[in-house]
């Protein structure tokens, strides 16, 4: 599942070819892929079209501002969203959801197997898309302000995996890069966030910049073949990860079994001794 750093790479991907270039008409070949449009694929096919100016991302949303400069074209790539520009439309491809023509003969094209991902024609609403006013600031962004999000963790009384995960507090950590973060910090993820000091708040932080920045350097996470970056490479990279997907596996700082729990409907994988509630139950 896409976090910040293949969302990242997927933008580096747009910026560098689709950035410059007028996108025509869209085909939308599965209206659920624009489930988040008012008045659906038509006014989509309508209004996103233009000359693209930028590639922008917040958190896991990605946008691209066309046309004259408000209007814009958000894209959350859910579970198994990509971009791909490829020579020719995708007629062929049963996971092409919404294509456009470029003004070079090519084609970029949205493509989403499991289609928890969706496009939406907005507008700008200050710095971001009204879509996205909502999502916090992420740790890349450089107006990103450390103390002032590690308050806002301490803040909450759920679990600190929990807080990481909220999109508001601090945004472009999923699953994968909470795990990760967690472990590297040895704190088990149902810790109270509202017990942590500030300073492990914004080690915590400073950690999560760190795994993510990690990814990114090299090219983002993939456990599923079905990620690509937009030249249609694949994303799998042999990244080390030190807790997600290895349960039953020995922690490589302890040597004790990683374990994997039931968190919300997802999964957490710990090291039950690095990452042991502290006594006292802090
Ligand atoms: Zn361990």
């Amino acid at each position: 599942m896409p976090e910040l750093p293949e969302v990242e790479t997927v933008r580096r991907g747009l910026a560098d070819r689709v950035v410059g270039r007028e996108l025509g008409a869209p085909v939308v070949a599965h209206p659920r892929a624009v489930r988040r449009q008012e008045g659906g694929a038509a006014l989509f096919s309508g209004r996103a079209t233009g000359v693209v100016h930028s590639a922008r991302r917040r958190g896991k949303y990605l946008w691209l501002e066309v046309g004259d400069r408000d209007d814009v074209v958000v894209a959350h790539l859910g579970m198994s969203g990509q971009f791909r520009v490829v020579d020719a439309p995708p007629d062929d491809d049963p996971h092409a959801r919404v294509w456009w023509p470029l003004d070079d003969g090519t084609t970029v094209v949205f493509r989403d197997q499991r289609t928890f991902g969706w496009v939406l024609a907005d507008r700008m609403a200050g710095e971001v898309p009204t879509a996205v006013a909502h999502i916090a600031r992420d740790p890349f962004d450089p107006a990103f302000d450390r103390e002032a999000t590690a308050r806002a963790i301490r803040r909450s009384t759920s679990g600190v995996k929990r807080v990481l995960l909220n999109q508001s507090v601090v945004s472009g950590i999923g699953n994968i890069y909470a795990d990760e973060t967690l472990w590297r910090v040895g704190t088990p993820p149902d810790r109270p966030a509202s017990r942590l000091t500030q300073k492990d708040a914004i080690r915590l932080l400073d950690t999560a910049t760190e795994v993510m920045d990690e990814a990114l350097a090299a090219g983002g996470t993939s456990f599923d073949p079905l990620y690509v970056a937009v030249n249609g490479e694949s994303g799998w990279f042999e990244r080390r990860l030190d807790a997600y997907g290895r349960q039953d596996l020995p922690c490589r700082r302890c040597g004790t079994a990683i374990v994997r729990e039931q968190f919300a409907n997802r999964s957490s994988h710990r090291c039950p001794r690095c990452q042991r509630p502290p006594r006292g139950g802090g």
